[in-house]
C-alpha cells in the first residue's frame, strides 16, 4: 500500500448519481455529471454512465479527450469557454461546448466545416456571479450574429452562478433565462432543447421548485462526489459524503512545546503566526503538505487538529493518545482538497470498484497506468 492515498469508493459515486439522476429527473431536469475534479478518469465516467448519465462534462479538453482514447463514447460538454487555439481539438473530442464569445464560435464554425460536422453549442448568459457569460441585454444581437454559422447549432442557452461571488442560484435568476430562451426562439423561430441552470449550488434550488422554469439542465459535480452543496456547505439528504477520503502516514511523534524559540522571522511562505503558550503537546507529523494538497480543504478526525503545513509537511497536535510513527490518520476533503490531490502526482489514488466489477477484494493503485478500464480494474 503506497501514502498518501486517495480512496473513491466507485459504489458511493454510483448512489449519488443515480440519486441525483433520478430526483432531477422528477423535476424534469436532466444531469450532465462534470468529470473535472477526477480529471476525467475513465473509471469514474463509466460509473457515472451506468448510474445513468447520458452525457459528460468537463472543462479540460485533455480529459474529454482521454474518455474519449479510453471508449466513453456517450455525448460529451465542454464547460470552460473554448481557447481560440484549441478549436480543432473542442471540435475533435467533444460534441458541445459552452460559450460567451463571438470570435470563438465563429473559429469553432470553421473547424466544424472543415472537418464536416456539426458542432453544438450553449451560449452562457451573465447573471451576476460575474464570471462567464454574455450580458442579458446583448444576448439576442450575440444569437443574431452566429445564427447563420455554417456547421454549429445553437443547443440552448445557460448559466453559471456562485462560483465566484457565491451568487444563489434562485426563481428570479431562472425566470430570466426562461424568459430570455421565449424571447431568443419567438425573435429567430429556433427552439432551445437545453436551458443549463448552473452546477451543484443549484441542486437544492432545483429540489425544492414549485414554479415551473424553462431550465431542464444542470452540470454537476461537487454534489455528486461529495454529497454536498457548496453554497451553504450543506449535505444533501440521501446522499453519501464519505466517497473520498485521504489517508496519510505519521512519520515523526513527540511530546514539544507550542512555542517556538530564537529569533523569529516570516515561515517558508511569507507567513507569522501569533501564538501562545499552550504548554507541552503531543505533536505528530505526516507525510503530506502543501505539494498534495490544499490543505484548507482537509478534516481531520476528531481528536486531532492540523496545526500547521509546510510543502511535505502536516503539523498536527492529537488531544486523545498519542500518535505513533507509522500510524495512519484519514481526512475528509472538501472540493479543493480533492481537486488538489486528484491533480497532484504524489498522491496514490485507490479506486474502489463497484461491486461487479471487482475482479479480486482491496482497491488497486491508479495513479500511474490507469489509461484504459482493464488497468485500472486490473
Ligand atoms: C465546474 C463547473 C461545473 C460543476 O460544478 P460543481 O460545483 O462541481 O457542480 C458546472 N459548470 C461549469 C461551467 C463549471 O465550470
Amino acid at each position: 500500500m503506497n501514502y498518501p492515498r486517495l480512496d473513491i469508493d466507485c459504489d458511493k459515486i454510483h448512489h449519488n448519481a443515480q440519486f441525483l439522476i433520478a430526483q432531477l429527473s422528477l423535476k424534469n431536469i436532466s444531469v450532465t455529471p462534470v468529470t473535472k475534479v477526477f480529471l476525467g478518469h475513465p473509471l469514474i465516467a463509466q460509473v457515472l454512465i451506468d448510474a445513468g448519465a447520458k452525457m459528460l462534462a468537463d472543462s479540460r479538453i485533455e480529459n474529454l479527450q482521454k474518455m474519449t482514447e479510453s471508449g466513453i463514447s456517450i455525448p460529451k460538454m465542454l464547460i470552460r469557454t473554448p481557447m481560440l487555439s484549441q478549436v480543432a481539438s473542442v471540435i475533435k473530442y467533444c460534441d458541445m461546448s459552452l460559450n460567451s464569445e463571438i470570435e470563438v464560435i465563429q473559429k469553432l464554425a470553421y473547424a466544424a466545416k472543415q472537418h464536416n460536422c456539426q458542432h453544438e453549442i450553449i451560449v452562457m448568459v451573465e447573471l451576476g456571479d460575474l464570471r462567464e457569460g454574455v450580458m442579458p441585454n446583448r444576448v439576442i444581437d450575440f444569437i443574431r450574429e452566429i445564427i447563420s454559422l455554417p456547421n454549429i447549432t445553437i443547443k440552448g442557452i445557460g448559466t453559471n452562478l456562485a462560483c465566484r461571488y457565491g451568487v444563489a442560484p434562485d426563481d428570479q435568476k431562472m425566470n430570466i433565462l426562461s424568459d430570455l430562451a421565449d424571447r431568443i426562439e419567438a425573435t429567430f423561430g429556433i427552439s432551445l432543447e437545453i436551458i443549463s441552470g448552473g452546477n451543484s449550488t443549484s441542486v437544492n434550488w432545483a429540489l425544492q421548485r414549485t414554479g415551473l422554469t424553462r431550465v431542464n439542465n444542470l452540470r454537476i459535480g461537487e454534489a455528486i462526489f461529495l454529497g454536498c452543496e457548496p453554497l451553504e456547505h450543506e449535505n444533501i439528504k440521501g446522499l453519501h459524503t464519505d466517497a473520498v477520503s485521504l489517508t496519510a502516514e505519521v512519520i515523526e511523534s513527540k511530546i514539544k512545546p507550542t512555542l517556538p524559540w530564537g529569533s523569529r522571522g516570516l515561515n517558508a511562505f511569507g507567513e507569522k503566526e501569533s501564538l501562545q503558550d499552550r504548554g507541552e503537546v503531543s505533536q505528530a507529523i505526516v507525510a503530506l503538505g502543501r505539494q498534495d494538497v490544499c490543505v484548507s480543504g482537509l478534516k481531520a478526525p476528531n481528536g486531532i487538529k492540523i496545526m500547521t503545513s509546510t510543502s511535505d509537511h502536516l503539523v498536527l497536535e492529537s488531544s486523545q493518545k498519542p500518535l505513533f510513527v507509522g500510524e495512519k490518520v484519514t481526512f475528509s476533503l472538501d472540493y479543493s482538497a480533492l481537486l488538489s490531490s486528484m491533480s497532484s502526482r504524489y498522491i496514490h489514488k485507490y479506486f474502489k470498484a463497484p461491486k461487479g466489477k471487482r475482479k479480486e477484494e482491496g482497491a488497486h493503485d491508479a495513479t500511474n497506468n490507469c489509461n484504459s478500464l482493464r488497468q485500472c480494474y486490473a
